[in-house]
């Protein structure tokens, strides 16, 4: 047996090591735990081939997705002051913000324009990977710049936020993005443009307490978390237990607070047709008038629960 120790397992080890694999060839299903290989994945779009769950996904990789052909151009977001504050917890916010951006990605925000079934679209995506999409003044920036592109360029614009929220180094200033959002917003509005949001998991906090849940269209992926303080905070404070599936896409579609929620596949075509049903102002085919119906259904109104958002 010495040999085996002695001399094939260093061999082994050391073939093994120089061929070095990369540890992500793998990726663990956070809802089925299955093992899917990563090409799989990203051939499926990094929804899990098993269960249907929807993984995070990049902003890049979002525009790619959504844009025609694949083809769009970023725009540069304004300089701003980095580290206001001059905030510290565990580490220096402006170490936090450098070792963000050496990951990739200038910030948690990519703002782009191109075209989506050739109609011309802005799209804003967010990317979780920057510290966690957290909404700063970057964002901020990065929002208004991209209502600003909209209406210049006469398109629609599409914000799809992935986000815990406000970003606490940025303490005040973090929160006034809420307001400098909206105001975002209203331009688009006020310019007679389409909002969309497409709310992905996660939407949370101050995101979801502004922009995120104004859209003339609210769509959102399966499964995304959707709320303002999280299920467990809520809880605690008003001593209850929240109902099966409460801050998931689904629930907030049942209870009226989503148009749609569309998987990652269909996204696009479905989001091209919303365009072109928003922005072409004459009907492509000839209207037909719907025979009357003979006998006329009651109908029984449903019931719309009212949300009550917990804080
Ligand atoms: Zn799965």
């Amino acid at each position: 047996m010495n040999w085996i120790t002695n001399y094939v397992r260093p061999k082994l080890r050391a073939l093994v090591n120089k061929r070095d694999i990369p540890e992500d060839l793998w990726e663990k299903c956070p809802a089925c735990g299955q093992m899917v290989f990563h090409r799989e994945l990203e051939d499926n779009l990094r929804v899990c081939p098993h269960c249907g769950y929807h993984m995070r996904i990049a902003a890049q990789r979002r525009l790619e997705l959504l844009f025609d052909d694949a083809d769009f151009t970023t725009i540069e977001l304004p300089d701003i002051l980095n580290d206001p504050l001059k905030f510290r917890d565990l580490k220096r916010y402006s170490d936090r913000l450098k070792e963000a951006k050496a990951k990739g990605g200038g910030e948690a925000i990519l703002v782009a324009h191109g075209t989506m079934g050739g109609l011309k679209t802005v799209i804003a995506a967010f990317d979780f990977r920057f510290m966690g999409g957290s909404m700063g003044i970057a964002v901020g920036e990065g929002l208004l710049a991209a209502a600003r592109l909209a209406v210049l360029q006469e398109a629609p614009l599409i914000v799809i936020p992935a986000s815990g929220g406000a970003r606490m180094q940025e303490g005040i200033l973090s929160l006034m993005q809420m307001p400098r959002s909206v105001a975002a917003v209203d331009m688009v509005k006020e310019a007679g443009l389409p909002y969309i949001v497409l709310l992905t998991d996660p939407t949370t906090g101050g995101v979801s307490a502004s922009f995120a849940m104004l859209g003339d269209i609210a769509i959102s992926e399966p499964g995304a978390i959707i709320g303002f303080a999280g299920k467990r905070v809520i809880e605690e404070t008003i001593r209850e237990i929240l109902p099966d599936g409460f801050q998931r896409a689904e629930y907030l579609l049942e209870h009226g607070m989503l148009d749609m929620v569309v998987p990652r596949k269909e996204l696009r075509e479905r989001l091209i047709t919303l365009i072109s049903l928003l922005r072409h102002k004459t009907p492509t085919a000839e209207v037909v008038a719907l025979p009357t119906p003979s006998e006329p259904e009651a109908e029984g109104d449903g019931e719309t629960a009212e949300e009550t958002a917990g804080e």
